[in-house]
């Protein structure tokens, strides 16, 4: 990659840099709340409010056409952007699946209405969305899914479950993959829905993790009526719609998270300079010094290898192997850098999430326990290692 600015794309680092300076809300305590990677259910009203400053500013959406509320621009300024919000420790996003996902697969797949309608409010964080995929019996093999859509009218009756939903809590809108045909070979009898949450029959119920946040939850549907106006991309076409969103996802994953670990790997260093242990600064001892610096290592090396994927976007291809490992290479890290910061924290590292004596209110107990689900969440470490064997290495499949 060419990594030299053209004078345009200087002026808009410029600017970002300038507006964040100006803009970092007051009360983001950096230390205690910027490094956990998910936002947490007290912070969701200021995070919403920090999405619309970002939408009002224009720097969210940036690769997203003018007419769906975006910026037209290139995936260039969306890094410069990305790399930006990582120096200035700035919040996440809390719409992140609908930013991530919903929005892209809509301006791909929608109907002109749909197009009009549903991004620039995914943007402006007026309409939070979730992804409901996974079941009870359907996670790695979505495609056994049995969420029941059945035709009435001009419009659906869907009836059944899904699981581990994120943010339907708070959610307005769903993307939903139910089955509309049981006849047909498993991946073709699959519609992609568009569903407000607030539809009778939807009911949400709460799944506390091992943080004590309940961030997670059950959904269930009981006649639920969905308008065929709804449905994205036609009927029994939601095989390919679902994969759109995916690749998407993977897409999300290497800039939102890139910029998640820098500003991880960025305190854990700040961490190590504070901490003593044996009578000396922990950033002395030369085995953590190792340690740290191999981290500090990897996240470089993730984030060349995102402005790999850039490169071939620019170029109009779609990003391959570069894509495929970065959900893995992320996870590994990100999973590393919580466990060294317990080893640093030594015994501290045993008080409670919000004990008082704690190091930094144990935010660090609490990013350490989210991050054993990095390698569940978005797709298993197995199914992607999986996934590298078959499609980028060749290999049979197992
Ligand atoms: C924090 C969190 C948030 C989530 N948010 C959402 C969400 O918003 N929406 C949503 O739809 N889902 C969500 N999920 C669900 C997630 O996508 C699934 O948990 C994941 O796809 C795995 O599916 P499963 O839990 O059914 O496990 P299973 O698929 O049953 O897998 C169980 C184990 O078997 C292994 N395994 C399965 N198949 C293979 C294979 N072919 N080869 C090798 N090993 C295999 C897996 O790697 C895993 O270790 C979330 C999960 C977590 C943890």
């Amino acid at each position: 990659m060419d990594f030299t600015l053209t004078s345009e794309q200087e002026a808009f680092r410029a600017s970002v840099r300038a507006w964040l300076q100006a803009n970092m809300p007051k009360e983001w305590d950096r230390r205690v709340m910027a490094h956990s990677d998910v936002p947490r259910p007290d912070a969701y009203e200021f995070l919403r409010q920090w999405q619309r400053k970002l939408y009002e500013a224009g720097f969210i959406g940036l690769t997203w056409p003018t007419d769906a509320g975006g910026r037209g621009l290139t995936f260039m300024e969306e890094m410069i952007a990305q790399q930006e919000m990582a120096l200035a420790k700035a919040p996440p996003v809390l719409n992140i699946l609908g930013v991530g996902m919903a929005g892209p697969t809509i301006i791909a797949y929608g109907t002109e209405e749909q197009k009009r309608r549903y991004p620039p409010k995914i943007l402006s964080c007026e309409e939070i969305w979730c992804q409901g995929y996974s079941e009870p019996n359907a996670g790695s093999d979505l495609a056994s899914l049995q969420t029941r859509a059945v035709r009435d009218g001009d419009g659906f009756i869907v009836n059944g479950q899904k699981v581990w939903t994120s943010l339907a809590h708070i959610a307005d809108y769903m993307m939903l993959l139910a089955r509309t045909d049981p006849d047909v070979p498993r991946h073709k009898g699959i519609t992609y829905f568009l569903l407000d949450m607030k539809t009778p029959g939807v009911t949400v119920k709460p799944l506390r993790q091992i943080t004590g946040d309940a961030e997670f939850n059950e959904v269930f549907f009981d006649n639920v009526r969905i308008p065929d106006s709804q449905v994205l991309g036609g009927v029994n076409n939601g095989w390919a719609v679902g994969l759109t969103t995916l690749m998407y996802e993977r897409l999300a994953l290497g800039f939102g998270l890139q910029v998640r670990l820098r500003i991880a790997i960025d305190n854990l260093i700040e961490l190590a300079r504070r901490m003593e242990k044996e009578g000396r600064q922990v950033t002395q001892d030369p085995v953590m010094r190792q340690k740290i610096a191999q981290l500090w290592i990897d996240t470089e090396s993730l984030r060349l290898t995102g402005a790999r994927a850039v490169t071939k976007l620019l170029r109009g291809e779609l990003p391959g192997a570069e894509a495929s490992t970065g959900k893995l290479v992320w996870v590994e890290t990100h999973q590393k850098i919580q466990e060294l910061a317990m080893e640093l924290e030594g015994p501290y590292a045993q008080l409670a999430h919000g004990s008082e004596r704690a190091i930094e209110s144990g935010v660090w107990q609490y990013t350490f326990l989210r991050s054993r689900a990095n390698s569940i969440e978005g797709g298993t470490t197995e199914i992607q290692k999986n996934i590298i064997a078959e499609r980028v290495l060749g290999l049979p499949k197992g």
